[in-house]
């Protein structure tokens, strides 16, 4: 489920005072706190987003997170549509001092014209994603066309207006019995024709160009993060730019199971080193890893390597690396070898080298006796 952006659950512009947060919030809880709507899911939800938004963007350290990171770098601290606590909010205690005004404000309501927030996805390795990044990405962005001055029409000529609907863009047709109102062919609706088009921009007004941007990706962030570059969305005429998202997904490789904060992988050893002991060499993130094996390590055995697995976005403590060991059975063997093996095999064949198999045999008698 995408996530409201919470300024605009407030309904307040990025830049609104912490005041005009308390009244937009008080606004919203008036209206939809539980005890004015029994009984209506539909504006409970609203109250626990407005109670979210609010928490989040009332604390000067949370707002800068989301500020910053989005959803993402706040991801649990305003307890979520669910979660609990909301329920605690009371026109008493909660709302108590920002009461004061709110009948006396006809407060402002209408939202700043805002253009479109856009998003980028951005595909990120393993590792970048677990310890950070600063990556360059290239945006296409409209730019309105010089030489034209964004009009279409060749420099020295104008737009005409459609002869077709009279400038209007709009056409009556009769449909039986119905006249129906249909955008004009002629000039698709936009009332105007340009005859000699400007040949920079083809007539449209703008040109394409690419932006480059650098973001810088924190420590610590998995598929569905966003991270969001303030003012460098969509334009708006006469309104605030909207915002960029940088959408992050994670390659899949084939090395590292990430569970949160912790990475977990698969690591064969040999038959003699799971015997003797020894050491083997794993994957860190940052470099290769001596991981010591003890004498006599089954299959199966789970290694935790402590501080070496992933951090998330808004917490540098990082998770551990978790390698479980599979023995390898060795392969390609000479007669020689077979021979020793052999000579191995009879010499451990006591119960007392399978403790192991030795009670799964126990547990296997006792079954079938049932
Ligand atoms: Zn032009
Ligand atoms: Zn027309």
């Amino acid at each position: 489920m995408s996530q409201r952006d919470y300024y605009d659950v407030l309904g307040v512009s990025r830049s609104a005072s912490d005041r005009e947060l308390k009244k937009a919030f008080k606004k919203l809880a008036m209206k939809y706190h539980p005890d004015r709507n029994p009984d209506d899911p539909a504006a409970d939800q609203k109250f626990k987003e407005a109670a979210e938004a609010y928490e989040i963007l009332s604390d000067s350290e949370k707002k800068s997170a989301y500020d910053q990171f989005g959803h993402a770098g706040v991801q649990g601290m305003g307890g979520g549509a669910g979660g609990a606590g909301f329920q605690d909010f009371n026109f008493g205690d909660i709302f108590g001092d920002i009461f004061g005004d709110v009948f006396g404000s006809r407060g402002s309501g209408s939202r700043s014209s805002r253009g479109q927030d856009l998003q980028y996805n951005l595909e990120l390795s393993l590792k970048e994603a677990i310890l950070g990044v600063k990556k360059t990405i290239k945006i296409p962005v409209d730019k309105s066309c010089t030489e034209c001055s964004g009009s279409g029409a060749k420099p020295g000529s104008s737009p005409v207006t459609c002869s077709q609907c009279n400038g209007a863009g709009q056409v009556r047709m009769q449909q039986g019995f119905f006249s129906v109102q249909q955008p004009c062919n002629a000039c698709r609706g936009e009332g105007r024709i340009i005859r000699d088009h400007c040949k920079t921009c083809n007539g449209a007004g703008v040109n394409q160009e690419t932006k480059s941007l650098s973001v810088n990706i924190p420590a610590g962030v998995d598929n569905g993060d966003k991270v969001r570059l303030s003012g460098e969305g969509g334009a708006a005429r006469g309104g605030h730019t909207g915002d960029l998202y940088v959408a992050i997904q994670v390659d899949n490789n084939n090395l590292f199971e990430r569970d949160g904060r912790d990475l977990y992988f698969e690591a064969p050893i040999p038959f003699e080193i799971a015997i003797l002991g020894g050491s083997i060499n794993v994957p860190g993130l940052e470099s290769k890893i001596a991981l010591k094996i003890p004498p006599y390590t089954q299959t199966g055995k789970i290694f935790r390597i402590k501080g070496k697995g992933a951090s998330s976005v808004r917490d540098t403590r990082r998770g551990d690396l978790l390698c479980k060991v599979v023995i390898e059975t060795p392969v390609n063997l000479s007669k020689n070898q077979i021979e020793l093996f052999k000579e191995f095999s009879q010499s451990v064949e006591a119960e007392e080298h399978h403790p192991i198999k030795k009670s799964f045999n126990q547990a296997s008698e006792a079954f079938h006796k049932k």
